[in-house]
């Protein structure tokens, strides 16, 4: 016989106060902290390494656009809009025309 014992902390503050709290829609366990009130996904699906978020991201400075990120990849573009809001350097929006300051008008 074979017993395992795995024990869980919070991925916040690393208390090993948490109870379960249910199951997400996809059936995983969560959890609820008692020390900290946060809650999560018990054992969360690492979909993408952070090997593969720096070279998706990397791609992206080469400024193709995100649809064709997500052909190369298969990775949905609205993720690597989730990454790129954490990465705020690597946004295209901020050098946007609409973000850059108006050029002054002559009034003459
Ligand atoms: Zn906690």
């Amino acid at each position: 016989m074979i017993r395992q014992v795995i024990t869980y902390r919070c991925t916040h503050c690393h208390s090993d106060q948490i109870v379960k709290n249910g199951h997400n829609p996809q059936g995983k366990q969560q959890y609820r902290c008692k020390a900290c009130g946060r809650g999560g996904v018990l054992n969360p699906t690492v979909r993408y390494s952070e090997q593969q978020k720096e070279q998706i991201l990397a791609t992206y400075r080469e400024r193709p656009s995100l649809r064709g990120i997500e052909r190369i990849y298969g990775v949905a573009r609205q993720t690597v809009a989730r990454w790129l809001k954490k990465k705020p350097s690597l946004c295209r929006r901020l050098k946007a025309p609409y973000c850059l300051p108006k050029p002054t008008t002559c009034s003459n």
